[in-house]
């Protein structure tokens, strides 16, 4: 199953280079062995695990599910200064105003989102939306961005299991981009332009990994990444503060399942950037923004990074080496239960 084509992002607005062609051979797995060392279950010098100190000096309730913090060392905040002057009319600056938090997922050091129980995602899901409303009613406050960076090949230095938030006095340009570009569908076609694509890949079926009542997981069409994975509410909601209590379970259902899926992919903890795209909180008519959650997985195999290179950071466009079709149904033949369960 070889793709030598582009591909139209119509959440980016842009083309995508399906470059499958020329693909390596694919992974075939005997070699992965490289597990994870296990991890102790606390960690004393941990600046998340329960009742430790954080670099702040401040201390971490000894808490048993999850623990929200602000960030001792936000890259937005009340705090931050008045910007400098600037010298000349193209240049503008001003505050770096916002606030950024961290929400760890579990007292455990040792586990990850992967791992957590149905219920303890689902109680997770209900944090993200307590955090989206009260950040998103503050004044000031334009867009919440919860994310997840999993793994060393992202950045991450500390295991804990956590995810950050980034709420800002602007909204962030991917978010700016699918709001823009669903309202002017809505305006077009009289049709919210995610239902336009669920249906799509609902009919073409190929690249679907769960679904249930209200939750569906898929590879996009378009994917950039390799793996790439959009978990989503089948019924519009602007952000995750919108779902109920049984879209709640469902969306925790649809994530478990593909959290599972990437871990056994390779026998091992598998990195990715997982943001939560939600609607704005400027006030604006985000009626035909959809909630969904995308996977950016950076590898493309155990040992090899995506690298984001001329055509993705010089020029904008991504060139995905990989078929959507053949990394969803790599998926799909994995098994459902973790691999350390079995
Ligand atoms: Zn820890
Ligand atoms: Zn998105």
């Amino acid at each position: 199953m070889s793709v030598w084509e582009e591909r139209w992002h119509p959440l980016r607005e842009e083309w995508v280079v399906v470059a499958a062609h020329r693909q390596n051979r694919p992974w075939i797995g005997e070699t992965v062995a490289r597990r994870r060392e296990p991890l102790p279950g606390y960690v004393a010098d941990c600046t998340f695990c329960p009742g430790n100190r954080r670099v702040s000096g401040k201390l971490n309730d000894a808490y048993t599910r999850t623990f929200v913090f602000d960030n001792d060392l936000p890259c937005v905040g009340e705090g931050a200064p008045e910007a400098a002057p600037t010298a000349a009319d193209c240049f503008r600056s001003r505050p770096a105003r916002g606030i950024a938090r961290v929400v760890c997922y579990s007292p455990r050091h040792d586990t990850t989102l992967a791992e957590l129980p149905r219920d303890d995602v689902a109680h997770l899901i209900e944090v993200w939306q307590q955090q989206y409303r009260d950040l998103g009613e503050r004044p000031g406050i334009e867009h919440v961005l919860i994310f997840e960076n999993k793994g060393e090949v992202v950045g991450v230095s500390n295991p804990h299991p956590h995810c950050q938030i980034y709420a800002t006095n602007f909204v962030f340009k991917t978010i700016e981009t699918e709001a823009r570009l669903s309202a002017r569908h809505l305006h077009e076609t009289g049709r919210v332009l995610f239902q336009d694509l669920l249906e799509a890949e609902r009919a073409d079926g190929r690249r679907i990994l769960f679904e249930n009542a209200t939750a569906i997981a898929f590879v996009p069409y378009f994917a950039r990444y390799a793996y790439e994975v959009y978990v989503a509410p089948k019924a519009t909601r602007p952000s995750v503060a919108a779902l109920s209590a049984t879209e709640v379970s469902d969306f925790a259902a649809a994530l478990s399942h593909v959290l599972v899926k990437f871990d056994n992919l390779w026998r091992l903890p598998f990195p990715y950037v997982m943001p939560l795209h939600q609607a704005p909180t400027d006030g604006g008519d985000y009626r035909a923004f959809h909630f969904h959650v995308e996977f950016h997985p950076p590898l493309r195999q155990p040992d090899l990074l995506k690298y984001l290179a001329g055509p993705e950071v010089g020029g904008g466009n991504f060139l995905s080496d990989t078929s959507p079709e053949e990394k969803a149904a790599e998926l799909r033949a994995l098994p459902d239960v973790h691999y350390t369960r079995t």
